[in-house]
Formats: structure tokens, sequence, C-alpha cells
């Protein structure tokens, strides 16, 4: 999970976040090399144009949520918004005080039934599974997100890769249908420093055509015209045989994964992390997809993150040569979490920013590529996971499959949002009748306490991401009550 970086989202955010929700505006979106021009007005919380999402109608949206249950969510996003009682847990959650059983223990306990039980899933699969069966009640589907640390070593990585397969294996004997994917960071399946070397040479050979790599298989191009090279500036120390032998084993490990997944008819998510390994990442999912992805569907996912500014190149170069394979191209689209990060690498190497220069251009980029895989999706393509908590993005990429008679029920689009994350944008999509999951954290408490700081940091501030949330489920309460009170 270590994607999920939420101070790097709040450092930033406040820079040019999009002014939604603020009176009339009118927003004229062009696709980019696709054939949308929509034009949409917003008025409030709810488009007047298009009516594609209903999120105005709380009783609809909020069918088969008790009040008990909204009651509970309208109080921990409280809690996880309100910044003096964030700053205060983080305090506590990071003190060395938490490595006294007397400390840790109660405080522990007082996290499980707050945001813990509002982000997480459960402690392990039992429980996940629970949580799982409870919103495909509601008609969501789940994806099993175990939480599990970064490996450095072979042993470590052979542990990780045992506890994913069997979390598929046992996603498996849930209702059928309930589990959309299956997900994976690479991270925690190959040691970290052996991604960034990899990551260093194919961009050398990237730069340098004439550079070889001995190791490098014939895949789908991870790099782009414009991807940035500044990571490497001097000719990498080829791997070592050890290095070579210890590739193979990692990628022996995605294979054991895809072949458990394929087993069970699951689809995986690859997650993508940083630029110094994200390279790597692309070129093993790659790997995977061409013996994976044979059928119609795409059996191996991996992920683009539309706030780099190469991310549509990219994203175009490589589904266009896996249809030239004849292979299906299967991606998860995400804005990305790593955004400080990234500007800060950059400029310690004198380099300009990976990032978009604003959100505004994030935004249409995360659009422009949610437009060209919808459209690969309809002519059969390719397959795409609209992985984002943005009600704009969501509307948008509505639309857009409506207009290219992509039927709803087809799995070639996915919509995905964490759990405890944008409930009211996850039940619009449902209710349109789109395919929504939800990334469902688990783990023991302890392990995942680094997660929920990183969501209550994402969500800290009332302007925060939850503002939009609360205000529904407040009204909707309020509805409730009337309706009890038989005003
Ligand atoms: C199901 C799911 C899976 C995910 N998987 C991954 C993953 O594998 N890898 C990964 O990196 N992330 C992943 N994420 C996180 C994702 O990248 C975002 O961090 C998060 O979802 C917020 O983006 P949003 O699309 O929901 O949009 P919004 O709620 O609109 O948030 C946009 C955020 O983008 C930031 N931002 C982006 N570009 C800029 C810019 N140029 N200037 C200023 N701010 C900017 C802002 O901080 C802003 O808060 C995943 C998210 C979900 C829901």
């Amino acid at each position: 999970m270590a994607w999920r970086t939420g101070r790097e989202i709040s450092k930033l955010s406040d820079a040019g976040s999009r002014p939604r929700f603020q009176g009339l505006t009118k927003t004229i979106l062009t696709m980019r090399g696709s054939t949308t021009k929509a034009e949409l007005y917003s008025n409030g919380d709810q488009r007047i144009t298009d009516n594609i999402l209903q999120t105005s109608n709380g009783e609809l949206l909020y069918a088969g949520v008790t009040s008990k249950e909204l009651l509970r969510t309208l109080c921990n996003l409280h809690l996880v918004g309100y910044e003096p009682v964030v700053d205060a847990s983080i305090k506590v959650l990071t003190s060395p005080l938490m490595q006294s059983a007397l400390f840790r223990v109660p405080v522990l306990q007082a996290v499980k039934y707050t945001a813990y039980s509002h982000f997480c899933a459960g402690e392990n699969i039992a429980e996940a599974s629970t949580t799982l069966k409870n919103m495909w009640k509601l008609g969501l589907r789940g994806i099993m997100d175990y939480g599990l640390e970064d490996a450095t070593d072979s042993q470590s990585c052979d542990k990780n890769l045992t506890d994913f397969v069997n979390v598929v294996h046992q996603s498996a004997v849930l209702p059928s249908g309930s589990v959309s994917f299956a997900c994976v960071k690479i991270t925690a399946i190959c040691p970290i420093q052996l991604l960034e070397r990899v990551s260093n040479l194919l961009r050398w050979q990237h730069k340098n055509a004439k550079f070889k790599l001995p190791w490098r298989q014939e895949v789908m191009p991870v790099l782009a015209n414009s991807s940035p090279t500044y990571h490497v500036k001097v000719a990498p120390e080829p791997l070592t045989r050890e290095e070579e032998n210890d590739l193979s084993l990692a990628h022996l490990r995605l294979w054991k994964l895809c072949e458990a997944c394929d087993q069970e008819g699951v689809p995986l998510l690859v997650d993508a992390e940083y630029s110094s390994v994200q390279p790597a990442i692309d070129y093993m999912v790659h790997a995977a997809a061409l013996d994976f992805n044979k059928g119609s569907q795409p059996l191996v996912y991996g992920t683009i993150q539309a706030y780099l500014k190469d991310a549509f190149p990219r994203l175009s170069l490589a589904a266009k040569d896996a249809s030239k394979r004849g292979i299906s191209y299967g991606v998860k689209l995400v804005r990305g979490a790593y955004l400080s990060r990234e500007v800060e690498l950059a400029s310690s190497l004198h380099a300009p920013s990976p990032i978009h220069k604003n959100i505004e251009e994030t935004h249409s980029c995360y659009d422009s590529c949610a437009a060209f895989m919808l459209e690969q999706a309809a002519c059969g393509d390719g397959s795409v996971v609209l992985a984002t908590h943005n009600m704009d993005s969501g509307r948008i990429a509505a639309l857009k499959a409506e207009e290219l008679g992509l039927s709803k029920e087809d799995p070639r689009l996915q919509f995905a949002q964490l759990k405890g994350m944008a409930d009211v944008l996850s039940l619009a999509l449902t209710h349109a009748g789109f395919r929504v999951s939800k990334y469902l954290a688990f783990g023991p408490v302890y392990q995942v306490v680094p997660y929920l700081v990183r969501r209550a940091q994402e969500n800290r501030g009332l302007l925060g991401n939850t503002a939009l949330e609360r205000q529904f489920i407040r009204r909707e309460l309020r509805r409730r009550l009337q309706e009890s009170a038989g005003l």
C-alpha cells in the first residue's frame, strides 16, 4: 500500500484544486486525440446538463445503508477531517510510547473502532470477506488489498508471494462476481534496490539505443520519447549474475501469482509506485501480459499515473503495441500518489519536474487517458479500471462510455475507489449500472497504522476530500428524520 501517501497529496493539493461545487461554472473539455467534446455545467453539487450519475436523490443513493451506518460514517468523516484530532492522532500513533504495550494496546483499541473500521476491511481475510459481502449487497465489488510492506530481500519476497497467492485462493470462495480483482505491489515481491537498478538500465538504454541489456525481453514499450531520464547520468553497471538471477526470480513470482489468478478467474491489478522504480515494474507487468493477456480480456493490468507529463504517450504507445501483438491491454488509471517525492527528486537532480505544472493539467490528462482507454475498450482493444475519487472524472467517463455505446456491464470498463472514500461516487456509479469496486485494505491494526495515518492526512481539513460526502450524508439523515417524524 506504499503509494497511498496522503501527506504528499495534501501538501500540494491547495496549490490549485479544481473549483468544484462553487456556483455555476462552465467546463469545456476537449479530449486529446479523442472524439469527445463534452460541455458540462455545474451548479452546486449537481451537474445540470447530464443526469447520468444521480447524486441528488439520497433516498436512492443510500438505499440499503442503515441510518446507524450513515451516522457512524458521518462521525468518522468528521473525525478524520478535523485537523486538531488528526494532528493529535498522528502524534500519538507515531510516538515512541507506542513501543510500550501499556500505551499501545488502548490506543490501537481506540483506532480500531474509529479510523480503522472506516478505512479498513478487517484484520484478516475472514473479516475482510464479511465486509466484502456487505458491500456486495449494495452492488459494490471488492478488491482484496492485503497490507504488505516493501521487500528488501528474496526471503521476504517469497513470504509475501505466499500471502498474496493465499488471498487469491481464498477470494475465490467468496460469492461469485463479488471479487473483481486481486492486487499486488511489485515492491513486495521484488527487492526495491533491484527495481531501481533495472529502471536505471532501461532508462539508459532508452537514451542510448546501442546499449545492450542481455536479460531484456522483447515487450511493449515502457518509456516514451518524452519520458524523463534524469534519474541516470552515467552508464549504469550491468546487472551482476546474482542480480540477473534475482530478476528471474521476481519474474517467476509474478508469473506464479498470475497463474493463481488465472486458475481462480480473478484478474490482477499491479500498483504503480514512484518513478525511480516504475520502469522496472512496467517492464515486469508487460512481460507477464505477453504470457497471460492472450484472451479477449486481460488478466494482468498495470497502472498509469496521470500526474506524470509522459502518462498519455506511454499509455498510447503500450496500448497500440499490445494491439499489434494481438494481446489485450489492461490498465488501472490513477492520478498518482508520490507527488512531492517526484518533485523533490527532480529538483535535487536539477531536472524539471516530471509532474504536470498544475492540478488542472493533471485532471485534463486523467480525463484524456480515460477517454483514450474507453475508445480502446469500445473497439475491443483494451480494458480500463478508472481508480479515482474525483466526481468530475467519474461523470465525464460515464458520459463518454455512454456516448461510445459501451455497455455498462462490459468488464472492459470498471471504476474503483478506496473503502471509506468517495462512497457517493461509488454508489452513484453503481446505481447508474456501472461495475464499481472498493479497494479493501485489510490486516492487523498495528500493521495498517501507516496506511491509516495517510488516509487521515489525505482527508484532513473541513474542505478536504470528504466535504461532499458529509454534505450528502447529512442531507439524507435529515430527510430520514423528517420522514419518520411525518413531516
Ligand atoms: C482504487 C485506487 C487505486 C489506486 N492505486 C494507486 C497506485 O497504484 N499508484 C498510485 O500512485 N496511486 C494510486 N491511487 C491513489 C491515486 O493516485 C490518488 O492519489 C488518489 O486517488 C487521489 O486522486 P483522485 O483521482 O481520487 O483525484 P482527486 O480527489 O481529484 O485528487 C487529486 C489529487 O491529485 C493531486 N495532484 C495531482 N497532480 C497535481 C498537480 N499537478 N498539482 C497539484 N496537485 C496535484 C492533488 O494533491 C489532489 O489532491 C489509487 C487510488 C484508488 C482510488
